[in-house]
């Protein structure tokens, strides 16, 4: 089922992603990674988003815009578990992020992956990675389709 959200500023943006980290949490008995594509141009909040997702994970650390580096990893629950993020803006193929050791990052249930710029390694996302549509609208307003 598709959700729209519409949020007016960064906070509500950074809301709609505590909740999903949340729910992602409650979920059990999974045999791979939960893998999150984030898609949408540059500035659409994506990594605003990723912002409150992590703080829903118990992350402390603050989330940043990857400049130079492609992937940082975070682990939460005295870690027992770890949060990915991944940023494709730099690459040129999958291969680069193949070359990271995504196949076993993927396999792992314990791990949840969040890849902003998902449309540049849509051949090698799982199946059931979850899908996420930044728009934006205006200075302040963003659509996010869940
Ligand atoms: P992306 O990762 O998609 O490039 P960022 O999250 O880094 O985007 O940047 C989004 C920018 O837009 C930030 O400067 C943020 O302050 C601003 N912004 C304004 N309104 C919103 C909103 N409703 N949701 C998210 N970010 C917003
Ligand atoms: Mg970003």
């Amino acid at each position: 089922m598709e959700h729209i959200y519409i949020t007016n500023n960064l906070s509500e943006t950074k809301k709609i992603g505590r909740k999903l980290a949340k729910k992602i949490l409650s979920f059990s008995d999974r045999k791979n990674a939960f893998v999150i594509a984030l898609k949408g141009d540059l500035g659409s909040g994506k990594t605003t988003f990723l912002q409150g997702f992590a703080k829903g994970l118990g992350i402390q650390e603050k989330i940043l815009s990857p400049t130079f580096v492609i992937f940082k990893k975070f682990p939460f629950f005295a870690d027992k578990r770890n949060f990915y993020h991944i940023d494709c803006y730099r690459i040129q193929n999958s291969k680069e992020i193949l070359d990271l050791g995504f196949k076993q990052m993927i396999s792992d249930p314990k791990n949840i992956i969040a890849i902003e710029w998902a449309e540049r390694i849509e051949d090698i996302l799982p199946k059931d990675t979850l899908t996420l549509e930044f728009e934006f609208i205006n200075k302040t307003k963003r659509k996010i389709i869940l």
